[in-house]
């Protein structure tokens, strides 16, 4: 037992990213405090095939009832907080918010600030489909004076699909690293000074020694947070 908050994770989406979040708040406590007292973690790891599924044919309202349920599993399970650790699924972060009492710590809200926190305006962004051309991001970082720059049709085809057929399978190419970088920079071209890893699987294949700009892990902004509100 600590006194730290317990940290409820809604996870599974997909099961890769969701073992960086608890390896990396673990670790990283350790690292910080040089001990092993880190926060207590519940993972609700869900079934991922509808969470594909649902988005595909637009069901929205599916995946904000499946993941509704789900978070009310955290909070009978004793989490304190929850947070979704997935982009994507921010698009239904306050129908998920709505259906349990226990707060949540929203993803966009913490890259936001610290794209604010390196004094960038205008950003590049990778991610799934959903999350590049539904206005989850632009929404977002607007109320914070932030413009988001997004790849052209055809280059967010390509990293969508390497991100459902590759990525979430745990499948890390050389091509594909390649495919990105080459996106990554063409945003460039057209005024990125940054860009955000949108996407909570990208950071397995891409890093900023890649690429030559600064690049917004999104897994590892999200779960420091995590980590920081856990502490108190
Ligand atoms: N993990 C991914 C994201 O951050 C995509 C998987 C999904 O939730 O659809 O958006």
């Amino acid at each position: 037992m600590t006194n730290h908050k317990k940290i409820g994770i809604l996870g599974g989406m997909s099961p890769e990213s969701t073992a960086e979040y608890y390896q990396f708040i673990t670790r990283r406590y350790t690292e910080r405090f040089g001990d092993y007292g880190y926060p207590e973690i519940i993972i609700y790891s869900v079934s991922f095939q509808p969470y594909v599924d649902w988005p595909g044919a637009e069901r929205w309202d599916l995946v904000a009832q499946g993941l509704g349920e789900a978070a009310q599993r955290l909070e009978a399970a004793g989490a304190d907080f929850i947070i979704i650790a997935t982009n994507t699924m921010h698009l239904v972060f306050n129908e998920v918010q709505t259906s349990v009492k226990t707060p949540m710590l929203s993803l966009l809200d913490v890259v936001g600030d610290a794209i604010l926190e390196k004094g960038l305006k205008t950003v590049g962004l990778l991610g799934t489909k959903f999350t590049m051309e539904k206005p989850l991001y632009h929404n977002a970082l607007a109320k914070k004076g932030i413009t988001v720059l997004v790849p052209n049709a055809n280059d967010r085809e390509y990293v969508n699909q390497v991100i459902y057929d590759e990525l979430v399978a745990g499948n890390i190419r050389d091509e594909s690293r390649a495919g990105y970088v080459e996106i990554i920079n063409k945003l460039t071209q057209q005024g990125a000074e940054g860009v955000i890893l949108g996407c909570t699987e990208i950071p397995l294949l891409v890093s900023e020694s890649d690429a030559g700009l600064p690049l917004f892990n999104t897994t590892l902004i999200h779960a420091e947070a995590a980590l920081d509100y856990a502490l108190g």
